[in-house]
């Protein structure tokens, strides 16, 4: 009989509808998986019984002849940024400890209305400040990839969303929530040979999803491949009156439209992204995404974002500065850790909590943040950084004229091992390269992978849409992902 832990999320939803077998065989699977692979970290809280109660819903449902969910039977992971009502909630951080939300997050709900279960919070970086899920207050995830040399180095699963990548890498869950402030859904998608999408900003509502930076968060879905993206994205989208910047639009039917024919199509490959100490792994799997397209019968035309250098500047000071305001209500009043000593009066408790509760990352931002923000520098650095944003945004309007949608790799190097960046704040920074620009603009973008480097590890292929272009977004990512024919795997180690 096959694994069903190896069936993806469509895989599962057919064969639950067919009755092939039950969502309780499925969830039940995949409840083992977790239980098995301890050392990976990926979880921090395991909900077996929620994944339970959902796949006996879904076949008691389906004995009874009901219309079936669109997710019916399908367990999956839930990054720890969401809250979920009863169940503790942290951001990986040690200041939330000891809080359970009294509600659910829009997205986390949607999921459910739709029949998904779930079998856990997913580690992460804390806060979603990171891009090696090394900053978690609870560990770091180790990646069940590892490097071909036998060195057996503990690698990152990516960040901040690494719980998720490694996860759905290891076959602990089909799918999983992910958020994507600078990229936190495409670079750990790449780095563990899976697919992850970051919708249009406004297509996810953020209600109840902790913020860390509010104009650029975006939830998306992650995933062993891009239909059962489609899939998941649909789910979770949709308008809601309770976050202000949610967009009120129908959901498209994502899965309905894919098609990897790309006539017609012009795709961009912007010659700003070609930069320096670009390992030639990279650039020889960028080139072969362009023929991969071609094949497709999409046009490839050269295009240039020019502002593209200041990207990554203008979002390290964007994202700090919103986080110090986001991070603010974390002060031991209301949530989570009161670090009260003796005698002390309420200002000493909210220095106590704060130095406690907050990590060496998270508090590197709240002060480069406040930093930015002060009466005397914000002209200097948030008001320029804004204006910066405004010019990012405009070269990919001026790029929409002669192309459809742009191609690049996800990231500029594929997963380092744990440790070997994390003492470098802007080494770790600079792997937000090229998924930083997208997000700054607000655009739906997706890293699929394409192949693997010398070291056996995967590497990713970026495609950056139009807003409101997921569809011709998760075209193309078919069409990279059938000519990619990417089945490798991480071996069983763990
Ligand atoms: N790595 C980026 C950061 O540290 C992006 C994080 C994210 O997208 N949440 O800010």
């Amino acid at each position: 009989m096959t694994d069903l832990t190896d069936l993806g999320v469509a895989a599962i939803r057919d064969g639950v509808r067919a009755g092939t077998f039950t969502a309780r065989e499925v969830a039940e699977g995949f409840i083992a998986n977790v239980a098995a692979a301890k050392t990976l970290n990926a979880f921090l809280v395991e909900t077996p019984e929620h994944a339970l109660a959902a796949a006996d819903a879904a076949d008691a449902a389906r004995a009874a002849g009901e219309a079936p969910k669109p997710l019916a039977g399908v367990p999956i992971g839930m990054k720890d940024l969401f809250c979920t009502k009863g169940v503790p909630a942290t951001a990986a951080s040690h200041i939330l400890e000891g809080f359970t939300p009294p509600y659910e997050s829009t997205v986390s709900g949607n999921l459910w209305n739709a029949g998904a279960g779930m079998l856990g919070k997913l580690n992460m970086d804390q806060f979603a400040m990171g891009s090696s899920n090394e900053t978690s207050a609870f560990g770091n995830v180790i990646s069940p990839w590892r490097r071909s040399d036998g060195g057996n180095a503990a690698m990152a699963p990516g960040g901040s969303s690494g719980g998720s990548s490694a996860a759905i890498a290891a076959r602990l869950c089909p799918a999983a929530t992910g958020t994507d402030t600078g990229g936190s859904i495409r670079q750990p998608a790449a780095f563990t040979g899976i697919s992850g999408i970051k919708p249009t900003y406004g297509r996810c509502s953020r209600w109840g999803v902790i913020a860390f930076s509010s104009s650029l968060d975006q939830a998306g879905p992650m995933a062993r491949d891009v239909r059962d993206c489609a899939i998941m994205l649909e789910a979770m989208s949709g308008f809601d009156a309770k976050d202000a910047t949610s967009l009120d639009l129908p959901v498209p039917a994502w899965e309905a439209g894919l098609s990897s024919n790309l006539k017609g199509k012009r795709i961009g490959i912007p010659k700003e992204y070609r930069v320096d100490d670009m390992p030639a792994e990279i650039e020889a799997l960028w080139q072969q995404g362009i023929d991969w397209l071609k094949d497709a019968g999409a046009e490839i035309v050269e295009v240039s974002l020019p502002h593209t250098k200041y990207a990554l500047p203008a979002y390290y000071i964007i994202a700090p500065a919103e986080a110090s305001s986001n991070l603010a209500r974390y002060d031991g009043v209301r949530y989570g850790l009161r670090d009260l000593p003796e005698g002390a009066n309420l200002q000493d408790m909210y220095a106590a909590t704060r130095a406690d509760g907050f990590g060496d990352e998270v508090k590197r931002r709240i002060m480069i943040g406040t930093y930015v923000l002060s009466a005397g520098f914000y002209d200097a650095y948030f008001t320029q950084a804004s204006k910066i944003r405004t010019l990012i945004a405009r070269d990919f309007e001026q790029a929409w004229a002669t192309c459809d949608l742009l191609l690049t790799p996800t990231a500029p190097s594929a997963a380092f091992a744990l440790g070997e960046k994390s003492a470098d704040p802007i080494a770790m920074y600079l792997n937000d390269v090229f998924t930083v620009p997208s997000s700054l603009a607000g655009l739906p973008a997706m890293s699929v992978p394409g192949g693997l480097d010398g070291q056996g590890l995967p590497l990713g292929l970026q495609i950056i849409g139009k807003p409101l272009d997921e569809q011709g977004v998760l075209n193309a990512g078919l069409a990279l992902e059938q000519r990619a024919g990417f089945v490798a795997r991480a071996e069983r180690w763990w």
